[in-house]
């Protein structure tokens, strides 16, 4: 039994506390390989960003769950060496979908779990994510659960269509679940083809696809509900389409990539959101970065080569995140 407070690692409660009350959104970036780690911790202490590193099933059997604990303690350390004095660095696992996957991280330096239910029925998710906050609550764990499915594929979680949540039930799940935040949905999705062309609109200039606005009236109706209580999105990765150029000019086939628009995430931030998922924005900074230098660099064959321009590029779109889009920023 570790207990992530001898990681130096902190639970979200403080942190979403503030963000709600600051109008802004702390950014949950998912990691799985040391350059990843390296880019979200120099971002993070160069723009004193408090920050959630995530941890999904796939990163778990890609990676191994032990090592990325103890990447996440190294996170820290890594983050005072840097310079920041108090680093705000929450290890949360993404999308648990048991009690058992759930204790097995709070047992071993977990600072936050989420307890996925989505998928089941309504005093089923209740249930589950109560049996999940009575254990997580003994240890300061924080809990977060989610109500509404959202659309899209990533790791293990996958769905055809989205079920927007219904602000009528916000009160009644978190009250008596006691879960410490809430996902919603609300028209965000997972992966990096979030909307089918059949969805979206059509730019006329550029031919790239126009994706479906949010549904804003609905996260206004839950904060009513639930006024000052913490809202995390999901799948709010916002598919650079220049990442995704480069990606299609150097060999790769991504057509008709879409995300979230920025300046709807923008928004979202300043409103009971308080955490805001990106995992597909990452994954296509480094391919984008590793595919292009190769292209150029034939005779490369150092990982070390292609994998330095790799954590740049992540590390430049981790800053622009925090600084221009979740505004969390100078919060250290
Ligand atoms: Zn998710």
């Amino acid at each position: 039994m570790v207990n992530y407070k001898e990681l130096g690692l902190v639970n979200t409660r403080e942190m979403f506390k503030k963000a709600v009350a600051g109008g802004y959104a702390i950014p949950a970036f998912n990691f799985n390989t040391m350059e990843q780690m390296q880019a979200i911790v120099q971002a993070a202490v160069e723009t004193k960003s408090p920050v959630i590193m995530q941890v999904s099933k796939g990163a778990r059997n890609y990676a191994n769950g032990t090592i990325l604990r103890y990447m996440a303690q190294g996170a820290v350390e890594y983050a005072k060496e840097l310079g920041c004095e108090k680093p705000e660095i929450v290890l949360h696992l993404d999308h648990g979908d048991s009690f058992e996957i759930c204790k097995e991280c709070i047992d071993n330096g977990f600072s936050s779990v989420m307890i996925d239910g989505s998928s089941l029925p309504y005093e089923e998710n209740i249930a589950l994510t109560k049996k999940v906050v009575e254990y997580a609550h003994k240890f300061d764990v924080t809990v977060e659960a989610e109500l509404g499915v959202l659309a899209g594929v990533e790791d293990e979680v996958s769905s055809a269509v989205s079920h927007y949540t219904k602000p009528e039930e916000v009160v009644d799940f978190s009250t008596r679940s006691g879960c410490d935040s809430l996902a919603i949905s609300i028209g965000t999705s997972h992966g990096a083809y979030k909307f089918t062309p059949e969805q979206c609109t059509r730019d006329p200039k550029t031919g790239k696809l126009v994706p479906p606005p949010l549904a804003f009236d609905i996260l206004h109706e839950i904060e009513k509900q639930l006024p000052g209580f913490p809202i995390v999105l999901h799948g709010s990765s916002s598919v650079p389409q220049d990442e995704v150029d480069t990606i299609n000019a150097f060999g790769g086939k991504l057509p008709d990539a879409v995300g979230i628009p920025e300046e709807q995430l923008r928004e979202a931030s300043k409103s009971a959101v308080c955490k805001i998922n990106i995992d597909s924005d990452s994954r296509l900074a480094m391919t984008a970065a590793i595919r292009k230098h190769l292209a150029e660099n034939p005779s490369h064959f150092d990982p070390r080569q292609y994998l330095k321009p790799a954590r740049e590029n992540m590390k430049k779109m981790y800053i622009h995140k925090i600084v221009e889009v979740l505004g969390s920023d100078n919060k250290l």
